[in-house]
């Protein structure tokens, strides 16, 4: 095979939107997928575009909330991307950016939201404190007991099934190549390029490229070890819950401040119910974690969060749960995205962590443009640099 300007690693939703922008400016890319397009994070998550300082960061002291704060830079640009990426793609995604409220229901609960707030105003994100009832003029279905909430009419939700697929047809469209059931086995800098020996099925592959996107989720890390690099990337299993349909009653994403949910009415009308409730990573004989099987459900995950939902909005207690799911998603060591050209190996890049379903688009958008050579907006993704875990890879040679 020729040699291609980039290889990318993983067909979930950073690379797939990441061979589109790369291919639309002119480059030669080819991407290889393990299993099929969108198998991993990106086709089982909860679809949910949240663009509030999410509550993981909140519940860990100020000197994280500050630092997430950050994020809300990058959170705006995807406002942006998500506004316009039915047209961009021409097509349906089923993106309904009608509103978010994350809600408390205690004192505790609301003093944590208004430091939000705070903290979101000085990053000109348009959110609005509310009581209870200012909550509930908006949102008739929430319980009595919440006390108050924080609003953003941008926030909403789209279809994870649909959108990777997209990413992959108009990444194949400007001129990429896309060869999913291609799993990568080993991974060289050979000179002024990288060669990379892949399995198709059972037939082995070469692929040569000037630059290397290592778009693997939860195997990022072993794809690092491949190049002799840490990557501090981790696996953790998540828990999806989605009710029988209903008439459409809630246009809005709603998340809690002091428990773990996230919960959406989906276009067909099934309420989607997650936001965080561990699974558990199959563990193999030998030790390790098995990221080929999806992780194994836990009863209190799915009935924690179940219970979350029905104290939220407890019209939804009437609604049969149809399915429970897990997924693994990719964490990162201080939970920022990792994002952009690795210092020790030039050429070579990785996109992991954050809430990659919300991001990915705008991660991809940028990472085409570092990638093709030109760093715009480096003050907003400078924190998301590899380079803050450069003393991980110092001794290695
Ligand atoms: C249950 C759940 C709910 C979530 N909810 C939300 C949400 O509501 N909002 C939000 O913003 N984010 C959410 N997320 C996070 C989001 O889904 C991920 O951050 C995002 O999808 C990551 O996309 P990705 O392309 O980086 O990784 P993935 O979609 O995981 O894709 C990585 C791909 O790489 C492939 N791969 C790995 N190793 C190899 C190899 N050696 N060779 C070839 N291919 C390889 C894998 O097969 C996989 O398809 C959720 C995640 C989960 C699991």
């Amino acid at each position: 095979m020729a040699l291609a300007d980039v290889l990318i690693i993983g067909g979930g939703l950073t690379g797939c939107a990441t061979a589109y922008h790369l291919a639309r400016a002119g480059a030669s890319v080819v991407l290889i997928e393990q299993g099929d397009i969108n198998a991993g994070a990106s086709g089982q998550n909860a679809g949910s575009l949240h663009f509030q300082i999410e509550r993981r960061f909140l519940e860990n002291g100020e000197a994280m909330a500050e630092q997430a704060s950050q994020m809300v830079a990058l959170n705006r640009l995807a406002i942006d991307e998500w506004t316009s990426l039915e047209h961009e793609l021409g097509c349906d995604l089923e993106v309904a950016m009608g509103g978010g409220l994350m809600v408390a229901e205690t004192p505790g609960e609301m003093d944590l939201l208004q430091r939000k707030a705070a903290r979101e105003a000085r990053w000109d994100l348009g959110t609005r404190l509310m009581d209870g009832d200012g909550a509930r003029a908006i949102a008739p279905y929430l319980a009595g007991k919440i006390v108050g909430a924080t609003y953003l009419a941008q926030e909403g939700h789209a279809n994870p099934r649909s959108v990777t697929p997209a990413f992959a047809r108009s990444a194949v469209a400007a001129g990429a190549v896309i060869m999913t059931q291609t799993a990568l086995r080993s991974l060289e800098k050979k000179g002024s390029y990288f060669e990379a020996h892949a399995e198709k099925v059972d037939a082995p592959l070469t692929i040569r490229a000037s630059q290397v996107l290592v778009a693997a989720g939860a195997w990022t890390a072993w794809v690092g070890t491949l190049v002799n690099l840490h990557l501090p990337v981790y696996a953790a299993g998540l828990t999806m819950n989605v009710t029988e349909r209903t008439a459409p009653f809630m246009p809005h994403l709603i998340q809690h401040v002091g428990r773990r949910l996230s919960m959406k009415q989906a276009h067909n009308g099934n309420v989607l119910v997650g936001g965080g409730w561990p699974s558990r990573l199959v563990q193999k004989p030998e030790g390790g974690f098995d990221l080929s099987r999806r992780p194994i459900l836990i009863d209190e995950s799915v009935r924690g969060n179940l219970r979350a939902a029905v104290d939220t909005v407890p019209c939804t207690a009437r609604l049969s749960l149809i399915r429970s799911w897990t997924g693994t998603v990719a964490i990162t060591a201080d939970q920022l995205p990792l994002l952009g050209e690795v210092p020790q190996l030039p050429g070579f890049y990785v996109a992991a962590g954050g809430s990659g379903f919300t991001l990915g688009p705008t991660f991809a958008r940028f990472l085409a443009r570092q990638m093709g050579g030109s760093d715009l907006q480096t003050e907003i993704f400078k924190i998301y640099s590899p380079e803050r875990f450069q003393h991980l890879n110092v001794f290695m040679g």
